[in-house]
């Protein structure tokens, strides 16, 4: 596989951005290697700067579940585009896709679009805030919100102790007021919820971790979580950035029938292009300024192309409801070959997978929550990875994230898939055997 070019200009983006990267994953660190840069896309594929091709399973991390440049979303985004790209005034495409949002999703009474998932978050946690008027937050471990700084929160030690800042730069004194909590421990929950439940503004949660590779919520988690924010008068937020619009067209709250109180969704609502947005009932959305005492601005929110592109994705996604039994029984397949492979050559391996969202995990324990997520196998992720990778299958480079299965996966490019993921768990089997 030549990679020349994409060194070249990986050393050049050393120079003048930090790790060479705009968001840290993509620098291919915990793999160990450096990334291709990528020059085109197509459908399924990615075509890097020389030359090769990838069927592709990271999908912008999500965002591209029709696949890449299709046809209708292009069109939308060159009609808007050609409108003008910004305006900083109101326009009909934002009404437009909140009212799809609205529509989609009977909890989301009304919306408000910002440009990032980060944003979204973070200014859904202010508005829990304010309605509430209390100021701790509790969060799962393993559970990513964005980079804002009361989301960069890890569990101090000890069960009830206040939360640390997990990335230098977060005060201390803001981390104190976010609480940490095991996925899928609805006890410990409730111990907090009976020590400080008067405090807490908001439970956040993924309703289907993406974050820590695809962690399914255990029955009757969610409900536990609705019950007791309900009792202590908590609000419950969704974030949906990944879920939302992917586990079906009204999201994870929709497939397990949980109704929460503050939605955020991100990646598919925008269509390949910037956006998030945040949404409730309008008892409590109808806080945010310039109606309420909350507040949050934008310059370039509901940016028109964005709300173009945006609208195009849920229009198809609407129209063709069947395309979601069709993106989950691809991603079956999927995870039935992984079982199959572990199996045959006995390798330790778990597989989680809810509708469209997948991962194998090289463990025995069965994965539940980060501590278990973790004990997935790094060094044999990594050959894993790499295997793959030299076989054309681009796979987020690391142990914690997700497959995304996209629309324009064809039967040939799962076939592909399957051959690759059979072939390079026996290399693996041989490698472990001659070491
Ligand atoms: C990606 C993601 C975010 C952050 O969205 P950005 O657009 O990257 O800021 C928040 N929450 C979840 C669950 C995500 O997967």
């Amino acid at each position: 596989m030549e990679t020349r070019i994409s060194r070249d200009l990986f050393e050049r983006a050393l120079e003048v951005i930090p790790g060479g990267v705009n968001s840290p994953v993509r620098a291919f660190r915990a793999v160990g290697m450096t990334p291709p840069f990528i020059k085109r896309a197509k459908g399924a594929c990615v075509y890097d700067v020389d030359g090769n091709k990838y069927i592709d399973y990271i999908c912008s991390w999500g965002p591209m579940i029709l696949g890449h440049a299709r046809e209708e979303i292009i069109e939308e985004i060159t009609i808007a585009a050609q409108e003008g790209t910004s305006f900083g005034a109101p326009t009909e495409r934002e009404v437009v896709l909140a009212e799809m949002i609205c529509e989609a999703v009977p909890s989301v009474e009304k919306v408000r679009m910002v440009s990032s998932g980060t944003e979204a978050v973070m200014s859904a946690i202010r508005l829990a805030r304010g309605f509430t008027g209390r100021d701790k937050i509790l969060k799962f471990e393993g559970c990513y919100h964005g980079h804002s700084d009361g989301l960069l929160v890890k569990a101090g030690s000890g069960a009830l102790t206040f939360g640390e800042p997990d990335s230098s730069g977060v005060p201390k004194d803001y981390a104190k007021n976010t609480l940490t909590a095991t996925y899928n421990k609805i006890d410990q929950v409730e111990g907090i919820f009976k020590a400080c439940g008067e405090e807490i503004a908001a439970v956040i949660i993924e309703p289907v971790v993406g974050n820590m590779g695809v962690v399914p919520p255990q029955e009757g988690f969610l409900k536990g979580l609705r019950e007791l924010t309900a009792q202590y008068g908590a609000l419950l937020i969704f974030d949906e950035v990944i879920t939302g619009f992917r586990l079906g067209y009204s999201g994870a709250q929709g497939y397990f029938n949980i109704t929460p109180d503050l939605s955020v969704f991100g990646k598919i609502i925008g269509g390949g292009m910037p956006v998030g947005a945040y949404g409730g009932s309008k008892r409590i959305m109808d806080l945010i300024s310039p109606v309420g005492p909350v507040y949050q601005a934008g310059t370039l929110s509901g940016n028109p192309v964005a709300m173009a592109a945006g609208i195009a994705t849920l229009r198809v996604l609407k129209n063709n409801p069947k395309i979601y039994d069709s993106l989950n029984a691809k991603a079956k397949q999927l995870e039935n070959a992984f079982i199959e492979a572990a199996g045959e050559y006995d390798i330790p391996l778990v597989v989680n997978c809810v509708g469209s969202l997948l991962n194998p995990f090289f463990t025995n324990k069965k994965v539940v929550d980060f501590e278990s997520a973790s004990s997935s196998d790094a060094v044999v992720f990594n050959q894993y990875f790499k295997y793959m990778l030299e076989d054309g299958i681009y796979l987020a480079p690391s142990r914690y994230e997700a497959m995304f299965v996209s629309e324009a996966h064809s039967e040939e490019d799962i076939g592909e898939t399957i051959k690759a993921i059979k072939s390079n768990l026996k290399r693996i089997k041989a490698k472990m055997k001659g070491s």
